[in-house]
C-alpha cells in the first residue's frame, strides 16, 4: 500500500511527484503512455515563466521528467481503467489488462485528449490527411495546401506552424471571429499563407487513399462548397480523461469536481490539471494545481487521513 499513487505523467503529474517526493512520501506514478503529456504534442512554449526563449515542447517535459526521476520518483507503466474507494478509506485502482493497486491518497492527473469532429471521412482519413498535432505531422505537408478547424489559441499556434511548410493554411472557425488571444491573431493572419474562413464548420472530409478535399457549411447562407486540401489539422477543443472515474465525482461536462485545494468528493482524492473542473487548461496552471494537491494530500496523510 502507498502513501500516494499519482494517475498521469504530464505536467500537474510530474509536478505532484516532485512535491510528494520532496516531502517525504512512499508514491508512485503510473502513466498509459510516455511521460510528457500533452505537451509534447507542442513545437514550442514560449509562455511558461523561467525560458526567455521559447522551450520545445518535448524539451520542457523531458526537463520536468528527469528532475522527478533524479529526485527517485518512481514511474510505472499502467493504464487506470477504475478507481473505487475501500471501507476503511483506502483507495484502489483497477489496471488495464489486470492487476490493482491501493493507497491512502490518490491524484488524478490523467489531463486531457483532442476532440474529434464527428464527421464522416474524418476517422477514415486518420493519418491520411487528417491530424490532431501540426507539430507532430506539419512537415508531411510541405507546399501543400492545408487547413485548421477551430479558433482558440491552439489553432492559431498550429496554424502559425504550418505556415513553415504549407503553401496555403486556412482557418476553418465556425464564429465571425477567432477567440484566441489578440496577439496570436495578429501573428497568425499576418502570414501571407493564411487564408480565415469564418462562420464555417466542415460537415465531412472527402478523398480516397488521402483527403483531397472538405465539405463546408457556411452558417450565415447556409450553402455548401467544397474546400480541395490536403491535408485538415482539427484543434476543436479537449475532453477530460476521466472515464476511469465514478460519475458521482464528475460534472456534467465530465470535469473532476474540485475546491481551490484540489479536493474532490472523496476524502483523500486530488484532481490536478485539465481534467478539473474550471481549469484554465495551462502548463503552468497544471503544474500549479499538481503542487497544491501533493501537499493537500500531504497534509491529510498527516493527519491520519
Ligand atoms: C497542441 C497543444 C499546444 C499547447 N500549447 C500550450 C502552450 O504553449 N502553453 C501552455 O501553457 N499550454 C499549452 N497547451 C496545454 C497544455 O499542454 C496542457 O494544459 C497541459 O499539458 C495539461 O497538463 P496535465 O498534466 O493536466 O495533462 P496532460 O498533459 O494531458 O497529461 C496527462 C497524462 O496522463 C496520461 N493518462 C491519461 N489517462 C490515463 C490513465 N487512465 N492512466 C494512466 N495515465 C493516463 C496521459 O497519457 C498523459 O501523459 C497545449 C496543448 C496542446 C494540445
Amino acid at each position: 500500500m502507498k502513501d500516494m499513487i499519482i494517475i498521469g505523467g504530464g505536467p500537474a503529474g510530474l509536478t505532484a511527484a516532485i512535491y510528494g517526493v520532496r516531502a517525504g512520501l512512499d508514491l508512485v506514478l503510473l502513466e498509459r503512455l510516455s511521460p510528457g503529456g500533452q505537451v509534447v504534442n507542442t513545437w514550442e512554449v514560449e509562455n511558461y515563466p523561467g525560458f526567455a526563449q521559447p522551450v520545445p515542447g518535448w524539451e520542457l517535459m523531458a526537463g520536468m521528467e528527469s528532475q522527478a526521476r533524479r529526485l527517485g520518483v518512481a514511474i510505472e507503466s499502467g493504464d487506470v481503467v477504475s478507481l473505487a474507494r475501500a471501507g476503511d478509506g483506502r483507495l484502489v485502482l483497477s489496471m488495464n489488462g489486470g492487476g490493482a493497486m491501493e493507497a491512502r491518497s490518490v491524484i488524478a492527473a490523467s489531463g486531457a485528449s483532442f476532440r474529434k469532429l464527428g464527421v464522416p471521412g474524418e476517422n477514415e482519413h486518420l493519418g491520411r490527411g487528417v491530424s490532431y498535432c501540426a507539430t507532430c505531422d506539419g512537415a508531411f505537408f510541405k507546399g501543400k495546401v492545408t487547413a485548421v478547424v477551430g479558433g482558440g489559441n491552439t489553432a492559431l499556434e498550429e496554424a502559425f506552424f504550418l505556415t513553415r511548410f504549407a503553401s496555403k493554411v486556412y482557418i476553418i472557425h465556425r464564429r465571425d471571429q477567432f477567440r484566441g488571444e489578440r496577439i496570436l491573431q495578429e501573428r497568425v493572419l499576418s502570414c501571407a499563407a493564411v487564408e480565415p474562413v469564418y462562420s464555417s464548420t466542415v460537415c465531412s472530409v472527402n478523398g480516397g487513399e488521402k483527403v483531397e478535399s472538405v465539405t463546408l457549411l457556411d452558417r450565415v447562407t447556409g450553402k455548401e462548397s467544397l474546400l480541395p486540401l490536403d491535408g485538415l489539422f482539427v484543434f476543436v477543443g479537449v475532453d477530460p480523461n476521466t472515464a476511469y472515474l465514478p460519475k458521482e465525482l464528475l460534472n456534467d461536462r465530465g470535469e473532476v469536481e474540485v475546491d481551490i485545494q484540489m479536493r474532490t468528493r472523496w476524502a483523500g482524492l486530488y484532481a490536478a490539471g485539465d481534467l478539473r473542473s474550471h481549469s484554465k487548461r495551462q502548463i503552468v496552471m497544471a503544474a500549479a494545481d499538481g503542487a497544491t494537491a501533493a501537499m493537500e494530500a500531504g497534509e491529510y496523510l498527516a493527519s491520519g487521513c
